[in-house]
């Protein structure tokens, strides 16, 4: 992961330096408490996988994503304080997440 930025060492939800998950279709880093609890969701919301275990297509994913788009585009709506579940059901996480998917496969 040469390419992570600053923001991306820091977990997505909570802050915590460290980062142990990637919620591959919200394209965010977590740390491993956030990403246990994003486990719990439908993956629909959230599908998690573990930093160590990204393909080169998840590296894409989160390359073009990553913690402060998603935090920038979540802040228009003022939903980063919400609790993950709140946040990520939100339509406009829905919203986010379909454009982080036509940016990968272009349709
Ligand atoms: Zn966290």
């Amino acid at each position: 992961m040469e390419k992570m930025t600053e923001g991306n060492k820091y977990c997505a939800d909570c802050g915590t330096l460290g980062v142990a998950f990637v919620s591959v279709n919200n394209a965010v880093f977590l740390c491993s408490e956030c990403g246990e609890l994003h486990k719990s969701l439908d993956e629909s919301v959230s599908i998690i996988k573990s930093i160590n275990k990204l393909t080169s297509q998840d590296i894409l994913i989160v390359s073009l994503g990553g913690n402060e788009k998603l935090h920038e585009f979540l802040e228009n709506y003022s939903l980063n304080s919400f609790p993950a579940k709140d946040k990520y059901e939100s339509t406009a996480a829905r919203y986010y997440r379909a454009n982080v998917k036509i940016n990968i496969t272009g349709s």
